[in-house]
């Protein structure tokens, strides 16, 4: 499969964060919350710093803008975990500073659209939600299906958010159903 990077793109700004190529398909999408409701180019700005040491393949921004900091073909530094980013497409989204770090409404119905965009460009019709750790990263995916990890999973931190986890089963039925669609 070809890597390529997502059309809704409005404002890029490369993060040197980044360890190159994947060496796994792209089979996981990983949403993260960004504790600020920070817009792209803030958050471009705080992945620009080498000493930082993080990143992300895309950001949305408060208003629904859509940010690509590392390119889908390479591996982010996002979710604490080399193995979950070679295989995943991870996106900081807006979100409040504190618990449940709520995301408003625009940056939820972006990150459908987004999902569903990534899920079609990478060969997937179907986008999974299986909130049991050890269940989700056991499963054996099918070859069209994508499945939604959570940063949770690998560091002792909310993120997503409670807001968002508590989501990820209509965020996850949403976007099948909108590949289903089309
Ligand atoms: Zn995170």
């Amino acid at each position: 499969m070809e890597y390529s990077n997502s059309p809704l793109v409005v404002y890029t700004a490369f993060s040197p964060n980044h360890s190159g190529l994947r060496n796994h398909a792209i089979d996981r999408i990983t949403p993260h919350c960004v504790v600020g409701q920070c817009s792209v180019e803030v958050l471009g700005n705080i992945f620009l710093p080498e000493e930082r040491q993080a990143s992300s393949n895309y950001g949305i921004g408060p208003d629904g803008r859509v940010a690509l900091y590392v390119e889908e073909k390479n591996r982010s530094w996002c979710s604490s975990s080399p193995k979950n980013d070679h295989r995943a497409v991870t996106i900081e989204c807006a979100s409040d500073t504190t618990e449940p770090y709520a995301m408003n409404e625009t940056v939820f119905s972006t990150l459908v659209t987004l999902c569903a965009d990534i899920c079609r460009r990478n060969g997937k019709s179907k986008l999974l939600w299986i909130p049991d750790k050890e269940a989700a990263l056991s499963y054996r995916q099918r070859e069209d299906e994508m499945l939604l990890t959570v940063h949770r999973w690998f560091a002792n931190k909310s993120c997503p958010g409670t807001w968002l986890y508590n989501r990820l089963g209509a965020l996850a039925w949403q976007v099948t159903d909108r590949l289903r669609r089309k």
